[in-house]
């Protein structure tokens, strides 16, 4: 009885992870998804305690409780700007488990052939990699580690000598001296080294790709000490994490028109000071108020609302739905315009718009809207540069040039809420904000939007 169950519950907890995979798909079936995996999981740590030659179950007790607890506060009480680090985080835990575990395994049972052995090392490699990397990006997120591209002296030779290094100890282990642990011990340090020094160079604003590379990473040694430990689970679990990182890496680089190779060793990223577009400085960009703009939109018959990164920095959501909301009863059209890659991780528009309760049906993907800009009278940009930079389209010479971007330039009037004259996260300047029919309205999106708010209700 005890060896069937559990596979059994390996087996549905699997099933578990993958239609909970499929229905994170729609923000409308994400939050029943991520239910039906979290009862996976669950599935999957009872099936544990009925493994053949199972003991400890304390301490098993103890390491869920451990895990459990900080888990459940920090997904409670993190913030939506946040929610990278967090990512990351947690990543770098299931790194460590991926590490540890076959690390374990190796010091249990040393691995009796090559089938056992070459999982075992890959799982700590790996783990280690994903888990230093992991911590770093945290770092470099939450502000504990510099968030600029740090370079040093001789650092391709160094990444060079440190590859070459994992792979003779590596080959030293699994064939000579597979009982002797120092070898795997020198392995988990250099591995852990390379993740380290891999993520330092890398900008703090390209994080999301290299956590989501981490990611795939992370997936990887899971399903490989899945293979060490002859765990299904395991092996499923990971190969979906390490496929479903490995899409949304491609999709990223692909929304942002950059290849894997530039996000890891550097073009563009980290903010800094705008670069100036060739032929920008001598035209002046027009400034409005929050009164005429109030009165331009209640006036309108279709307002696109375009929300970007500026928007989830003054937490301006639920005032944004407020003015929808009252544009609405004055009988205007409203809709928001998302591009794939606003704002600093996938989805973050749609999760951020979600939170203050803006109807999904609302919201439409580029390649939906873009052809509604010539119809719309007004394209309302909160906090959104690059993702409407017609450089992308016009300037073979921009680092942005070939991004797919939100068609804002052919709207009618276009009012662009922003701070002051501060550029994306391309770092490069913006012609649309000095088109004849932009207006700039400067302030904190979220001081903006309660103006705009104020005198809508006055019209
Ligand atoms: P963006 O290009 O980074 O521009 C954001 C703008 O918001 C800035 O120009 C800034 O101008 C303004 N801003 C900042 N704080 C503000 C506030 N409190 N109130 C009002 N405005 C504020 O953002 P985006 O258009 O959303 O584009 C996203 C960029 O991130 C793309 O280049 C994309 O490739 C990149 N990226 C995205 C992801 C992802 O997965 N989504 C991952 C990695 C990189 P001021 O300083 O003048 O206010």
């Amino acid at each position: 009885m005890n060896s069937y169950l559990p596979e059994g519950a390996y087996l549905l907890a699997s099933l578990l992870f993958i239609v909970g995979l499929k229905r994170l798909s729609s923000p409308r079936t994400a939050r029943s998804g991520n239910i039906l995996a979290a009862i996976g999981m669950a599935l999957a740590l009872v099936g544990t305690f009925f493994l053949k030659d199972m003991a400890h179950f304390g301490w098993i007790i103890v390491a869920i409780v451990i895990g459990t607890i900080p888990g459940w506060l920090l997904a409670k009480r993190v913030k939506m700007t946040d929610m990278p680090q967090m990512v990351s985080l947690f990543n770098g835990m299931g790194g460590a488990c991926a590490l540890f575990i076959s690390l374990g395994e190796w010091l249990d049972n040393g691995g009796e052939n090559l089938g056992e052995l070459l999982p075992m090392h890959f799982g700590i490699v790996f783990g280690a990699v994903s888990f230093s990397g992991s911590l770093i990006a945290f770092g470099k997120l939450q502000g504990l580690v510099s968030e600029k591209p740090l370079r040093w002296p001789m650092q391709k030779a160094i990444n060079i000598i440190l590859v070459a290094t994992l792979l003779v100890l590596a080959y030293i282990s699994v064939t000579h001296c597979h009982c002797e642990t120092h070898w795997i011990w020198l392995i988990a340090g250099v591995a852990l080294i390379i993740g380290i020094l891999q993520v330092l160079p890398i900008g703090g604003a390209d994080m999301p790709v290299v956590i989501s590379v981490l990611n795939s990473c992370t997936g990887m040694a899971a399903a490989v000490t899945g293979f060490a430990m002859h765990n299904m689970a395991m092996i499923i679990a990971g190969t979906l994490v390490g496929a479903a990182g490995s899409f949304l890496t491609l999709l990223m680089c692909k929304a942002m028109n950059r290849s894997l190779a530039a996000v890891i060793f550097g073009s563009f990223g980290g903010g800094g000071s705008a670069a100036a577009v060739a032929g920008t400085s001598d035209k002046i960009q027009r400034e409005t108020t929050a009164a005429e703009a109030a009165i331009m939109m209640g006036y309108a018959r279709k307002v696109i609302i375009i929300p970007g990164y500026g928007l989830a920095v003054a937490q301006a959501q639920h005032l944004v739905h407020e003015l929808e909301q009252l544009l609405e009863k004055r009988g205007v059209e409203v809709k928001y315009a998302i591009h794939p890659v606003a704002g600093r991780m996938p989805g973050h528009m749609n999760v951020l718009l979600a939170e203050a309760d803006v109807p999904y049906p609302k919201l439409f993907d580029m390649d939906e809207i873009n052809p509604e800009f010539e119809q719309a009278d007004i394209a309302l940009i909160i906090g959104a540069n690059d993702v409407v930079n017609p450089a992308a389209r016009n300037d073979a010479a921009s680092p942005i040039y070939g991004m797919p971007i939100l068609n804002a330039d052919k709207a009618k009037n276009i009012i662009v809420i922003k701070r002051g004259r501060g550029a994306g996260f391309a770092g490069i300047e913006n012609e649309l904000f000095y088109n004849q029919n932009t207006r700039m309205l400067f302030n904190d999106a979220k001081k903006a939007l309660q103006e705009l708010i104020a005198e809508a209700r006055a019209l």
